[in-house]
């Protein structure tokens, strides 16, 4: 029998559960990538992100070439394109990774229905994830909602097999032959698609395989201070590893092998920490999948009925949040990295969440919203599972009356100013103490520094001491019903 492989979220061709399970199932297989008008029409023109996908599957198309079969790359909405080429090669089936978002679960459930109109089975696996939906439970048969023992069940798992065999490599190379040659598919070009054509890559990483690759290569020498090094944003200390997670350019499965492997031989702090963030990511998958109502409420009922800041004026707050110009000197410098770049690290990533919420009163979608359009490794779980965490409203969240104060953080984090400068230029000849407050810095010191508030720079749009007492009064609601 004849079936398709449809790649979604995991744009390669090694270590793939979908490719792997057609390959062995049938005589001939084929790829298929659909740019999806459904989920491209909403993006705006300059979208980074689809830069690296069109990237990724030129790669992928090459990759399938050279293993001796091919890629049908399409334009149009998923749920007719793939029935069409169903029926166009006789397929009897379509070979896919399971999707966690509710998004993605509907058009999946369409198209499973429409394909059982031409006699064709949609069949899914895990891939991208090492432990989804009910694989780790608590004791009582019950899905975690408290990170720590989820880990550890995820751990003792994990060691309950040996020779990783929850992280081994599918063998795509095995059953290569199976791989059906194509006629070639010509990869659309961006304008073709409605969007502009960049003459750099965007995203300033490199994309596909091979990038993912590359960033690996570089990160495992660095691994081992990950404990210490992944707080402090002037300084290279994670992976960067999430866009390429976000797509399938790298496979989990790889991801954790590496780490296990410095666990093991070099006993190192930071492979163990590193390893915590990719059970983080598993933890969320696996929350949405139980609790796909987390998309638009909060995870603890409760919180929903804490009152947000809204009107004119809690709109020019969020409009100054966005565009860094709230007066906080890291979260302003946070922001800009992240509308330059797509990417914003992790300690800022909760700063920023905290200091909309807590500082600046506003509900927690809005800021969600604003960084699943902006990030580059956007992800439904991982983003929702961050924002209900600074909102308190999450599973494992922090608690209601924990406020990061912006000043302490940036003085912590960036002792030194660093970050800080390369995003705030107008800041740069503050000293390091003048800079993660500047209104509070000697005119003289300003002065000398080059910088007029108000002017270069702005004064802090709210007073972070009352913004905390008004948080606690606006939480009372919860504490009532706590
Ligand atoms: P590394 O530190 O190298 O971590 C390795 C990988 O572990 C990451 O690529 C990611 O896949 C996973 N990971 C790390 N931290 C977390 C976490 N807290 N939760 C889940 N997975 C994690 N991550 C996303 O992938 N997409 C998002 O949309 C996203 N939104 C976030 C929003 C907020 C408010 C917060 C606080 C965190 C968010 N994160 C998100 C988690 C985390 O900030 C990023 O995964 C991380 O900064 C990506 O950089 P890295 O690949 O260099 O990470």
């Amino acid at each position: 029998p004849l079936s398709l492989v449809w790649f979604r979220r995991d744009l390669r061709s090694f270590d793939h559960a979908a490719l792997f399970q057609a390959l062995r199932q049938s005589k001939q297989v084929i790829g298929v990538f659909v740019f999806d008008k459904t989920i491209l029409d909403h993006l705006p023109v300059n979208d980074r992100r689809i830069r690296f996908i069109h990237d990724s599957v030129i790669e992928l198309q090459q990759a399938l070439l050279d293993l001796g079969g091919g890629l049908i790359v399409r334009y149009g909405e998923a749920t007719d394109v793939i029935p069409e080429l169903v029926a166009e090669f006789g397929a009897q089936a379509v070979f896919v990774n399971h999707d966690y978002e509710p998004a993605a679960i509907r058009r999946d459930q369409q198209v499973a229905t429409t394909l059982k109109t031409l006699s064709c089975e949609l069949i899914s696996y895990k891939d991208q994830v090492i432990f989804e939906k009910e694989e780790v439970l608590s004791l009582s048969n019950t899905p975690f909602s408290v990170f720590t023992p989820y880990k550890n069940a995820w751990l003792k798992k994990f060691y309950t097999q040996s020779d990783d065999f929850y992280s081994r490599a599918y063998p795509v190379e095995k059953y290569a032959a199976n791989l059906k040659a194509v006629s070639h598919s010509e990869v659309p070009l961006l304008a073709a698609i409605g969007f502009a054509e960049a003459q750099q890559n965007p995203i300033n990483l490199p994309a596909g395989m091979s990038g993912g690759q590359q960033l690996l290569d570089e990160f495992t020498n660095r691994m081992k201070d990950y404990d210490i090094a992944r707080d402090f944003p002037a300084i290279k200390g994670p992976s960067y590893l999430s866009v390429h997670l976000r797509f399938g350019t790298v496979s989990i499965r790889h991801l954790v092998r590496e780490a296990m492997q410095q666990i093991r031989t070099a006993a190192n702090q930071g492979a163990q920490i590193w390893l915590n963030e990719l059970i983080w990511r598993d933890f969320y998958f696996m929350i949405l999948h139980h609790h796909p109502r987390v998309e638009t409420s909060a995870f603890k009922p409760a919180y929903d009925a804490i009152q947000w800041e809204n009107g004119t004026q809690a709109d020019a707050l969020f409009q100054a949040w966005c565009e860094g110009k709230t007066g906080y000197p890291l979260v302003d410098a946070a922001m800009h990295q992240l509308n330059q770049t797509g990417y914003m690290h992790n300690r800022l990533r909760m700063v920023t969440a905290c200091f909309l919420i807590k500082d600046l009163g506003i509900d927690w979608r809005r800021g969600e919203a604003y960084f699943a359009q902006k990030l580059n490794d956007f992800d439904l779980s991982a983003n929702n599972g961050g924002w209900q965490w600074a909102a308190s409203s999450g599973c494992d969240a922090q608690p209601y009356f924990r406020i990061f104060n912006p000043i302490t953080q940036s003085e912590k984090f960036d002792a030194e100013g660093k970050f800080i400068r390369r995003y705030l230029p107008q800041l740069s000849k503050l000293d390091k103490r003048s800079i993660h407050a500047p209104w509070k810095a000697a005119p003289l010191l300003l002065q000398q520094a080059g910088v007029k508030l108000g002017e270069h720079y702005p004064y802090p749009i709210v007073d972070h001491d009352s913004a905390r007492k008004a948080t606690l009064t606006r939480y009372a609601v919860v504490k009532k019903i706590d």
